[in-house]
């Protein structure tokens, strides 16, 4: 896999700078990870509240690496984009991605997750060519009890306007593989945990408002279960998939490592040296999935992938990472998440 072009739309968010960074660096050696030549890496970014171009320092000066700010849902922006630079790949990271803004609003996660990746579709597959990437998340199969995983086969039963928008989005995707021989992936991951994460989501919440020796508000009995994935793992799962999964295929990427949210907040005061007491448990979210859980051994049969960062690792370093980096989380959090 040669010399390729590669087209990340969100790829000022969280888990697609990741992605950017790891394209960036993709000859180097990663544990682990796919070697490929990159020639090209162009970033379709609308620069919400969630997009931040300081994720992606590293790209600057980098003479394979563009910039455009605009909207996947720009039908002319996007083919204009597509005729320049002829990605051999488009992976689709861009998204609303907060459940508690989609129960606040859920339209722009319409526009986005679901009108942006038709037009997204509709484009890529004019040009008749080239690989498409869904990424997309866990929620969709809506919540398991306390037993059990999903299997790729499970049926879609999305709880939140995110995780329906989410679906939705897949669904266009697979209409698009039958009905225009659209050549696709779709992955599934869990939960990431990492650096440059908006402050709004979970772990970097809880790290930052400890931080400030706030109350750590946790949702219900603080005993709901979510699976944890360093993000350079998932990220290493996404470009298998790009690069040797099946066309068609839908890939789960988890990495088998429960845990309730009260743990997770636990071992942030732990390892900030904090007291346990600022946690408080408060109403739960509406529709608040129960537990996820993943069998990921089709991505591992199929992609040769496997996680490589233990949870305990993963969220030490992400805290470490938010410790010594309050100048990127701090105007985030005065920015107000819901
Ligand atoms: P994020 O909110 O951090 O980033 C989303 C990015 O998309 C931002 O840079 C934003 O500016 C951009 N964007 C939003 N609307 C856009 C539009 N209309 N046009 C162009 N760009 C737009 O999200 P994230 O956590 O990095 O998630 C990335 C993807 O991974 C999403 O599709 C999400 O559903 C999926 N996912 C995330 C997780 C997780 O744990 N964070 C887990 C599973 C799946």
């Amino acid at each position: 896999m040669d010399g390729m072009n590669w087209l990340v739309t969100g790829g000022c968010g969280f888990i697609g700078s990741a992605f950017v960074r790891r394209l960036l660096a993709a000859d180097a050696p990663v544990p682990g990870g796919v070697v490929c030549q990159v020639d090209r890496v162009v970033v379709l970014d609308k620069l919400t509240y969630a997009g931040n171009p300081a994720n992606l320092e590293a790209g600057q000066g980098d003479p394979r690496y563009r910039f455009v700010q605009g909207d996947i849902a720009d039908g002319p922006l996007v083919r204009r984009l597509l005729g320049e630079e002829r990605p051999d790949l488009l992976l689709n990271f861009a998204a609303e991605s907060h459940v508690d803004r989609s129960l606040e609003g859920e339209f722009p996660f319409l526009h986005t997750n679901v009108v942006g990746t038709q037009v997204l579709l509709r484009a890529w597959t004019e040009r008749g060519q080239g690989r498409f990437v869904q990424v997309s998340t866990d929620e969709v199969y809506g919540s398991l009890g306390e037993q059990g995983v999903f299997r790729e086969g499970d049926p879609l039963a999305p709880s939140s306007p995110y995780a329906a928008s989410k679906a939705a989005g897949e669904l266009l995707v697979q209409a698009a593989v039958r009905s225009w021989g659209l050549d696709a992936v779709i992955a599934r991951s869990c939960n990431n945990l990492g650096p440059y994460q908006h402050p709004e989501k979970l772990v970097p919440k809880m790290i930052a408002l400890a931080s400030l020796g706030q109350v750590l508000p946790v949702y219900g009995t603080g005993r709901n279960v979510r699976d944890w994935i360093w993000v350079q793992d998932n990220c290493e799962g996404l470009l298998r998939a790009a690069l040797s999964g099946r066309a068609g295929r839908v890939y789960n990427l988890g990495a088998g490592q429960e845990r309730e949210n009260l743990q997770v907040v636990g071992h942030i005061l732990d390892r900030l040296g904090a007291s346990r007491d600022l946690i408080s448990l408060v109403a739960d979210r509406q529709g608040h999935d129960w537990r996820y859980a993943l069998d990921s051994s089709r991505a591992r049969d199929e992609l040769g992938w496997a996680p490589t960062m233990s949870f305990e690792q993963a969220l030490d370093r992400t805290v470490d990472w938010y410790r010594q980096n309050p100048a990127w989380w701090r105007p985030l959090l005065a920015g107000g998440a819901p």
